[in-house]
């Protein structure tokens, strides 16, 4: 910024409150500095890296096939494409709750194929809960009740820095933390073989919280089991998009976990997904439509495949002819493609897009920075409001959406 540059506009009225969006805790304590997006070097390191991904002016306006537009060229072309299309395919959804409706609405218009970012671990716990239910707690009541927790198969600091503060403020003494099948980075959690293959010992831990004799059952094992059936609260923490492609099958054994110690004792898994507003559009897209993402929102029907519309699937299986990707969050990198694409999505994704021949891009706000909003939390039963620290002059994603999906209502 040179020193003609005004600092980007703070909006004073809006900077009492801030919840950030930058992973599925959403934590509502922290205060950045509206100018500058700052937050102290002790603060959450994800929270900082979001923010200082914002700090400056938008490094790019819109661009269609390289060029640059204005956004009312922009968005007539990408209604142009949409026309052109036989199966248009919305992918990279999330966003906040407004955002979501308008793609729910667009899709609806151009019988768009729906997918959510990330949506392969989406769909990993997603199944587990459709075929088998499942008995999850919130934030806080793991906070609250929980006096043994075990975190499954991944560490989840990287991605959700601030989990054990989260799961442990305000209690004088806070629950005894185990990592099975992961390896620990903070002090005082124990580990339990971190390197071996998680399918093996959660089956076997399955058996041995059921109370079945095993030949020779594993002795870390046995001991975890002993505790977990001890524990007044236990809680089993997992990450569905670091559980590998068979995912489903490691959460389904977790939850029979939860189930046998149910039957003596209380217990409850804590899912950490839904990142980027995943969770959100897929809330979304299921109280407007009836079904989750992974949905091909027709005129007259919704038809629900989880498997087979995942997004990189149909992308490379030519089962689709445009990608239009939707997502406000800066570092989420669009699906790399020959195939027309639309894609709207924080500034930065423009360095990222690679051939920009076939491609409109449409740089939008971030909701929690730039406008207000709503996101759900991990939990899925909180929906927590989102506060603007600045405005950066760019569309929220919801406007964008919309004037597209009237475009297409128009045009129909
Ligand atoms: S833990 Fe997550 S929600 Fe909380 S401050 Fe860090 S990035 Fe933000």
């Amino acid at each position: 910024m040179n020193e003609t540059t005004p600092p980007p506009a703070a909006a004073p009225a809006l900077a009492a409150h801030w919840t950030c969006p930058f992973c599925p805790l959403l934590c509502d304590d922290l205060q950045p500095d509206a100018a500058t997006l700052g937050l102290p070097d002790s603060a959450c390191p994800r929270a900082r890296d979001g923010l200082s991904a914002l700090a400056g002016a938008p490094a790019s306006g819109a661009r269609v096939d390289g060029r640059a537009a204005d956004l009312d060229d922009a968005l007539a072309a990408a209604a142009a494409r949409l026309a052109a299309v036989r199966q248009p395919l919305m992918a990279g959804l999330g966003g906040d709750v407004a955002a979501a409706r308008a793609a729910f609405r667009l899709a609806a218009a151009v019988g768009a194929i729906c997918d959510a970012v990330g949506g392969d671990a989406l769909v990993q716990g997603l199944r587990v809960q459709q075929d088998r239910g499942g008995f999850n707690l919130t934030l806080a009541e793991v906070r609250e009740r929980a006096d043994l927790v075990v975190f499954v198969g991944s560490w989840p600091e990287g991605r959700a820095p601030r989990l054990i503060e989260r799961f442990t403020a305000g209690r004088d003494q806070g629950p005894a933390m185990v990592a099975l099948g992961a390896v620990p980075m903070a002090e005082g959690v124990e580990s339990v073989l971190p390197v071996a293959a998680l399918a093996d010992s959660l089956t076997m831990l399955s058996a041995l919280v059921a109370g079945r004799r095993l030949e020779r059952p594993n002795p870390e094992l046995q001991v975890l089991a002993e505790r977990l059936r001890a524990a007044h609260y236990a809680v089993l923490v997992w990450e569905p998009a670091q559980l590998g492609p068979h995912g489903g099958l490691l959460i389904e054994m977790i939850q029979r976990i939860v189930v046998t110690l149910n039957q003596s004792t209380r217990a409850a898994g804590f899912p950490l997904a839904g990142a980027n507003g995943a969770a959100t559009a897929n809330q979304a897209f299921t109280w407007l439509g009836g079904l989750p993402l992974r949905s091909r929102i027709g005129h007259h029907a919704i038809e629900h495949q989880p498997q087979r519309y995942g997004a990189a699937r149909l992308v490379a299986e030519g089962e689709t002819d445009l990608l239009l990707w939707a997502n406000p969050f800066p570092g989420v990198v669009p699906i790399d493609t020959p195939l027309p694409r639309i894609v709207l999505a924080a500034p930065d994704a423009a360095a990222t897009l690679g051939d920009e021949s076939n491609t409109i891009f449409i740089p939008v706000a971030t909701p929690g920075v730039h406008h207000r909003g709503h996101l759900f939390r991990t939990d899925g039963v909180v929906l927590m409001p989102l506060f603007a620290l600045r405005e950066d002059g760019l569309p929220p994603l919801a406007e964008v959406l919309g004037r597209l999906a009237e475009a297409m209502e128009g045009g129909a």
